[in-house]
């Protein structure tokens, strides 16, 4: 039932009770929702205090809640593959299929704040006070505008000034782990999602060793294949100690167009190379897509019934049957 997860219930989007114009109060306010059952995940919820956030819209639950809390750090060292497009799609789709879900920016460059809504301007606090002040996520995380439970720590240039103060800091690469891990103890969170700079610095490195496992966008492109084989190097160093548990858990195809030959070449030699981890759902190159953020909003968002809101909202599912398994 691929197009499930468009069953968001619009009329219940407004966040006017929502902190995120204050980041210094404490951005959950609601009650704590209760770990769902495996079984449940296709009812949608009946209204209950106990299951829902006062600040939170609510959206049907279409989509089954994973095993246990799952990081991912959606990661290339190369720009313009689709990361942040990624992160943010698949976070709505998420959020809008009923899971809670935890948007990290990572990137200075808080192209992902901006497309869900969370605002950046330079004093913001975000990122760079988790890594540098050791400041609590969830004093400076912010709800989306974005239907369902989505919250975003932003990310303001202020953090490309992290990348260089992190080397002298104590605990360098383990400083999101830990904030993220504190975190989790006293949060319910179903997958948190980070969206990495176009580099292997300390920032992403950051991010490698707080997550579970690595999803990595591949434009459909010549030479697609190339930096990948350097991100398996540095993913097989950090496993190597700073983080043994890290797997590459999901392979996506972006920007496929289906008519050229070089696209579906690339698809091919991708798929042989990653059979288990590339998703069956390719990502169609779209205008939607890279308009929606200049609207401030994911393309679920601008336009719901979009081929790319449609290939984003199949590839969560896919995504969160393998997590729920
Ligand atoms: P990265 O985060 O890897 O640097 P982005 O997600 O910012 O990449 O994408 C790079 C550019 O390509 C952006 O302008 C974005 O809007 C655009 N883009 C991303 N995915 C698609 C797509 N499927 N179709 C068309 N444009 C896309
Ligand atoms: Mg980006």
């Amino acid at each position: 039932m691929p197009g499930d997860g468009g069953q968001i219930h619009q009329e219940d989007v407004s966040r006017e009770t929502s902190p995120q114009a204050s980041p210094s109060i404490p951005a959950r306010k609601g009650p704590r929702r209760v770990l769902h059952e495996l079984d449940e995940f296709d009812t949608p919820p009946e209204p209950n205090d106990d299951v829902s956030r006062e600040t939170s819209p609510r959206v049907a639950r279409v989509l089954p809640p994973p095993r246990a809390t799952t990081r991912i750090v959606v990661a290339n060292q190369k720009g313009g593959v689709g990361k942040t497009t990624t992160v943010v799609n698949l976070a709505a789709a998420l959020a809008g299929g009923g899971l809670s879900v935890l948007v990290i920016d990572c990137d200075p460059q808080g192209n992902a704040s901006t497309a869900l809504g969370a605002e950046h301007e330079l004093g913001t606090p975000g990122t760079y006070e988790v890594l540098l002040e050791q400041t609590p996520i969830d004093q400076v995380e912010v709800a989306s505008t974005e239907p369902g439970s989505l919250w975003v720590v932003p990310a303001t240039i202020d953090l490309a000034a992290a990348e260089l103060e992190l080397v002298a800091a104590s605990g360098r690469e383990n400083r999101l782990k830990r904030a993220i891990d504190r975190h989790l103890t006293r949060h319910d969170v179903d997958v948190v999602l980070f969206d990495c700079p176009p580099s292997l610095g300390l920032l992403t490195l950051n991010a490698l060793v707080a997550a579970d496992e690595i999803l990595i966008p591949i434009q459909c492109e010549y030479y697609a294949l190339e930096g990948v084989t350097q991100l398996m190097r540095t993913i097989n160093l950090v496993k190597g100690g700073l983080n043994d548990e890290l797997k590459l858990g999901t392979v996506l195809l972006t920007m496929y167009d289906g008519r050229t030959k070089l696209s579906q070449q690339v698809a091919e030699e991708v798929r042989t190379h990653f059979p288990e981890q590339t998703l069956p759902t390719m990502i169609p190159r779209s205008v939607r897509i890279a308009e929606a953020p200049s609207y401030g909003t994911t393309v679920l968002g601008y336009e719901p019934s979009s081929a790319g809101a449609l290939a984003y909202r199949q590839a969560a599912e896919e995504l969160a049957r393998r997590l729920a398994r």
